[in-house]
């Protein structure tokens, strides 16, 4: 059984669910997630997935993924085809069996249900429960009134049956433009909750739809289509979130007004996710893309599902954090620190280490011979020895980080300077003992050290002390790579709540993205795929990109190995990166 079925989360939906399952009060448990084809999948719409695939899983049940596409205007193939691959990624290995599909393999689409759907519909006029209105919009919004005021009944409420079903066939066959009529719900204008003000269950709207095409001319409203798709594929528990607890007792009205012959689905709303610096809403994503201030919906810096994936969070570590952040009633901030826990602690279980190094310094050591290397053993994962060890190779000239030498190394810096020794990982005793600048700008260029043939694999059997163990590639076996570097999206913490008068672009961190060309990596690297990840010893996680190619090699840090954000936000603003010695 995995670890993650043992660690069984409790909430008050899942309390609502057991009880359910012990008084037997459905034959099965069956929830749903619905996301709107307008956008592509966000960690929001993770907690979502998490949250029902678990709540089915747990209970031997089932959950649909369903388009709700019901607004063909917003809508799109490739946001059907992104939900659908970032939903199977997402529950993969974990639960894939209770994910409810079409017998095709396709998702379930709430437009499948548009027949049924007009038929629900005739059925409530024939019931005198909804009329066709011919307010405009305007009007129809006079009318409504505010919810401190009763609303006005329209001058259409009381059409008759005939009449109605009459000008609702004509909706339907075209004979209407868009916006001239609609059909509403009868429900109660004084009624307090807005969304019982005889509510639009149809709009006319002449627009193609990218599922049902032009077969229709009239779409239902979401409140509408929404209840009926839950009933038609037998849902006991429809989970959404807290914005649509108003629109709960349209949902039981609906349902209730038909009289319909099997168990009804019930509506639980739960607080949404947000997490620190960044933006959740799909219209301001779509804005950053459309605007190209990010490369496309999967970049890795943005809070999509597709973007975490590229950038090398694995699937389990965002289920991992829905799973710590849990399900309650009261909406709050989530940290994107906790996301990175999260992420770091999965990789640390699986991912090779390996050495690279990101801003290269030549150093050369003098009494190395010439056209020799020694091939070193080094440990795979330090955390599961089963994944075994390999050679690094060694010689004359390597590479060291730039930032692993200072010339006059300020009192905490215990890394190389002149004169000093340090520890070269799984190599040598190497003492710096010279360096040449360049004439012009005076920055160091190359450094030279003697290394101690009695230290090989970095002991020191006379037992003498460094203060430091630095990271190294050899030169003559390296390979050349790049590497993108990430960090927040956004400078503030809640980008998507400001002042007014302010856009959140301009809260854009103009550094989240910084491309190093000429890093240096261990010779392992030649034959990477996709997708693979490594650690990069003493500088993060690394995911092969999708662009990487054999001749051009691409990898992005996906996460640091400490939380290097969390100690400069307690600096204060404008501190350096903190550094170890
Ligand atoms: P829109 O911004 O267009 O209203 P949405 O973010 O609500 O979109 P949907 O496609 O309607 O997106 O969402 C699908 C499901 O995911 C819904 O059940 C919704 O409640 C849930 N969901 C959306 N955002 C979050 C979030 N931040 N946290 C938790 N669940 C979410
Ligand atoms: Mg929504």
């Amino acid at each position: 059984m995995s670890e993650e079925i043992v660690n069984k989360p409790s909430d008050f939906i899942r309390d609502i669910v057991t009880a359910h399952v012990v008084e037997k009060k459905y034959p099965g448990i069956v929830t749903r997630f619905p996301p709107e084809p307008n956008g592509y999948l966000h960690i929001g719409h993770a907690k979502s997935i998490c949250l029902n695939f678990g709540i089915a899983l747990e209970n031997g049940g089932r959950c649909n993924l369903r388009m709700d596409d019901t607004n063909p205007a917003k809508e799109d193939v490739e946001y059907v085809d992104s939900i659908t691959t970032d939903v199977k990624w997402l529950i993969g290995g974990w639960a894939d069996h209770v994910l409810g599909l079409k017998p095709d393999g396709t998702p379930y689409f709430a437009s499948d249900y548009f027949q049924a759907i007009y038929d629900f519909a005739e059925t409530l006029i024939k019931k005198g429960k909804a009329y066709v209105c011919d307010l405009s919009a305007d009007d129809m919004e006079k009318f409504r009134g505010v919810p401190e005021r009763p609303g006005t009944e329209s001058p259409f409420r009381n059409r008759s049956v005939d009449e109605n079903l009459d000008l609702f066939r004509r909706m339907k066959a075209g004979d209407f433009p868009d916006g001239t009529r609609t059909l509403r719900v009868r429900i109660d204008m004084t009624s307090p909750n807005m969304w019982l003000r005889d509510p639009i269950i149809y709009r006319i709207r002449h627009t193609a739809h990218h599922q049902s095409g032009n077969a229709w001319c009239i779409y239902p409203m979401y409140d509408f289509a929404h209840c009926l798709s839950d009933y038609l594929e037998g849902i006991t528990h429809s989970i959404c979130t807290l914005e649509f607890e108003v629109h709960r007792p349209l949902y039981d009205w609906i349902l209730e007004a038909l009289e319909l012959p099997r168990y009804l689905p019930h509506q639980y709303e739960f607080a949404r996710l947000n997490v620190t610096h960044t933006v959740m809403s799909k219209r301001k994503l779509l804005e950053l893309v459309e605007k190209k201030l990010v490369n496309g919906w999967d970049d890795p810096r943005m809070p999509t599902v597709s973007g975490m994936r590229r950038r090398g969070y694995p699937a389990s570590s965002l289920r991992e954090f829905s799973r710590r952040i849990g399900v309650g009633k009261v909406e709050n901030m989530i940290d994107l620190s906790l996301l990175e826990f999260c992420v770091r602690e999965d990789l640390n279980k699986t991912a090779l280490r390996v050495m690279a190094v990101l801003k290269p310094l030549k150093v050369v050591i003098d009494n190395y011979p010439d056209g020799h290397t020694d091939e070193l053993d080094a440990v795979n994962n330090p955390e599961d020895l089963s994944a075994g060890t390999r050679k690094v190779p060694f010689s004359r000239v390597i590479y060291i980080e730039q930032d692993d030498f200072r010339e006059e190394p300020p009192k905490e810096f215990f890394r190389l300077a002149p004169g000093r020794e340090v520890r070269l990982r799984y190599a040598y005793l190497v003492t710096c003992t010279g360096l040449v600048k360049d004439p012009v700008t005076g920055a160091v260029t190359e450094l030279h050290c003697t290394y101690d043939p009695a230290t090989r694999g970095g002991n020191t059997p006379d037992g003498r002390k460094v203060k430091s163990t630095i990271h190294w590639v050899s030169a003559a076996h390296a390979v050349d790579v790049e590497v993108s570097l990430y960090d927040r999206l956004f400078t503030c913490e809640d980008p998507g709540r400001i002042e007014e008068g302010k856009d959140f672009k301009e809260f854009l961190n103009q550094g989240s993205l910084t491309v190093l060309s000429a890093v240096k990596a261990e010779p392992v690297l030649e034959h990477v795929k996709a997708g693979d990840v490594y650690q990069f010893e003493r500088l993060g996680y690394f995911c092969v990109d999708p662009s990487s190619t054999s001749d051009k090699k691409k990898f992005n840090r996906t996460v640091t190995l400490r939380d290097d954000w969390a100690k400069i936000e307690k600096k204060g603003a404008g501190a350096q990166k903190p550094k170890r010695g």
